[in-house]
C-alpha cells in the first residue's frame, strides 16, 4: 500500500529569452513548432574547447550565427563546406563532391 499526498512543487529553470548572432548582432528569429510551442529559427552554435597545445590552452569559446551570417561566412571559404542531407538516403554516404564521409 502506498499513502501519498499532493504537494505543490515549483522548480526554477533557465528559459532562453533570446539568442543573438555574434556576427550581425540581431536576435535569432522566434517561431512556433508544428504544435505551437515556441522555438528559434535554425542557427549555428559553435562551442569549442581548445586543446593544451593550442595558443588558447583549454579556453572554451562559444558563438552563434544566424543563417544569413552563416551563408556569408562560408562563401569566404576557399574549400566549400561539405554538404549532405539526412533525408537524401541515396546519397547519404557521399557529399556533393563525391567524397565519402567518414563512418
Ligand atoms: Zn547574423
Amino acid at each position: 500500500m502506498v499513502k501519498y499526498h499532493v504537494e505543490q512543487v515549483t522548480d526554477k529553470k533557465f528559459v532562453v529569452d533570446n539568442i543573438y548572432c555574434n556576427m550581425c548582432g540581431k536576435p535569432i528569429k522566434k517561431m512556433k513548432d508544428r504544435i505551437g510551442n515556441p522555438m528559434f529559427a535554425d542557427y549555428l552554435r559553435v562551442n569549442k574547447t581548445w586543446g593544451y597545445f593550442s595558443n588558447k590552452d583549454c579556453r572554451t569559446d562559444e558563438f552563434h550565427l544566424c543563417e544569413d551570417c552563416y551563408d556569408k561566412l562560408i562563401k569566404q571559404f576557399k574549400i566549400p563546406v561539405s554538404q549532405s542531407n539526412d533525408y537524401d538516403f541515396e546519397n547519404k554516404k557521399y557529399d556533393k563532391s563525391g567524397v565519402k564521409d567518414n563512418e
